[in-house]
């Protein structure tokens, strides 16, 4: 049997991917679709390090948020992570899968505070670890927490789990010669400004040469196949 082309990874699951197809907040048969889906993968030996974004709750640059001080609106907004961390961290216990959250900002009661060395030694004792709030700092996003907590977890590969199932050379969904990217360079996505992450994030991970991987979290079986080392999504490569 073949075996998963990575030991360890950090997930990037946005928060509007917990909405499923509604407007707003964590749909439940969707969040449970996603950790049974994550779960496979940890039965195949990957540890797994998922960073959760908030934009289904709420989003510092929002229309919600016009007119509030912007870092006052972030601070909100990585509060939302912490509400969809716990969220999933629930959802994988009801399918039996342990996990264990990480805040970066301190709200012990909730969550534990970010500590490097035990997030390591969760995985590497086949636990799921959840970073919530983001980096803990405004003006920043849960991208650049991914690229970050990615390179801090010495993660092989940073999975970017969107709407859309790759890279594209256009909007696929306005243009339909747009060609999806089996992989890229990052000089290349920076140049062309390709919706991959944002530029912090892709800087950050061009830097410390940490590939990335874009895919669907909307197609059954991506995150598998991408684990496996299949043709899934685009690959960002140093
Ligand atoms: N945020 C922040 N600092 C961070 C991460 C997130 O201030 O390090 C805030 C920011 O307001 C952002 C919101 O939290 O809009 C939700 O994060 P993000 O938009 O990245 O979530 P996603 O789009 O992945 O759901």
């Amino acid at each position: 049997m073949p075996s998963p082309a990575y030991k360890r990874i950090l997930l990037k699951l946005s928060g509007e991917a917990l909405m499923g197809d509604d407007s707003y907040g964590i749909n439940r048969a969707t969040i449970t679709r996603i950790v049974t889906e994550i779960k496979e993968v940890v039965d195949l030996g990957v540890q797994v390090a998922v960073v959760i974004g908030g934009g289904n709750i709420f989003r510092g640059v929002a229309p919600a948020a016009e007119g509030m001080d912007r870092a006052t609106a972030d601070y909100m907004g990585m509060l939302a992570t912490v509400m969809n961390a716990l969220a999933l961290q629930d959802a994988m216990r009801h399918i039996g899968l342990v996990s264990r959250v990480q805040s970066a900002l301190n709200i012990e009661q909730v969550a534990e505070p970010y500590i490097r060395g035990k997030a390591i030694r969760y995985l590497e004792e086949g636990r799921v670890v959840i970073f919530g709030a983001g980096t803990g700092n405004p003006f920043f996003t849960t991208d650049t927490a991914a690229a970050l907590r990615g390179m801090e977890m010495n993660a092989e590969i940073v999975l970017k789990a969107t709407k859309v199932d790759g890279v594209y050379t256009d909007d696929p969904k306005t243009n339909p010669d747009a060609m999806r990217y089996k992989s890229l360079s990052f000089d290349e996505a920076i140049i062309k400004n390709l919706k991959v992450m944002d530029a912090t994030a892709l800087t950050l991970c061009r830097d410390q040469s940490l590939p990335i991987s874009v895919f669907s979290i909307f197609k059954q079986g991506a995150l598998k196949r991408v684990v496996m080392g299949e043709d899934e999504g685009t690959k960002v490569l140093p």
